[in-house]
């Protein structure tokens, strides 16, 4: 999945996203990048969040809406990315270590989080002129 969020000098936020799927997918699936609040969503008034990896675990969690959801209830981009990937590998018998997600997130205040289960999740973050380069941190260590 390749996901954009864009905060524009009136504060106002928008997000794409774009995907071809898992390799080897079933005929038919329908991953999370289509579905609104799991691959992707903006709310105007909070912030945004783009996913990326294993749809079936992030549309389980609704994980796009929910970053957005904790941003609203005052954790930065960072710690929601970094609870919504919490929700999936806290999962009673969750089979982390054999799949991929990561989420990307932005907020009213133009303040940027990402996180992901496994590493070489990286972002390209432009901000006043310029283009920088982030690992995102991970969670299996
Ligand atoms: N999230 C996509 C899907 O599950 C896969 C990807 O990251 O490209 O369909």
């Amino acid at each position: 999945t390749i996901g954009m969020l864009a905060i524009d000098k009136n504060g106002d936020i928008s997000g794409a996203c774009t995907t071809s799927g898992l390799a080897y997918k079933m005929g038919g699936r329908v991953g999370d990048s289509p579905i609104i609040g799991s691959g992707l969503f903006i709310d105007n008034d909070i912030g945004g969040c783009v996913a990326t990896g294993l749809g079936e675990e992030v549309v389980k969690t609704v994980g796009s809406f929910l970053v957005v959801e904790l941003m609203r209830q005052g954790k930065t981009p960072q710690q929601a990315c970094e609870e919504a990937i919490h929700r999936i590998v806290n999962k009673p018998n969750s089979n982390y270590k054999n799949f991929q997600v990561g989420y990307v997130a932005v907020n009213k205040k133009g303040e940027t989080g990402c996180y992901a289960i496994h590493q070489y999740f990286s972002i390209t973050k432009y901000q006043a002129d310029k283009n920088e380069q982030i690992q995102s941190e991970f969670y299996n260590r």
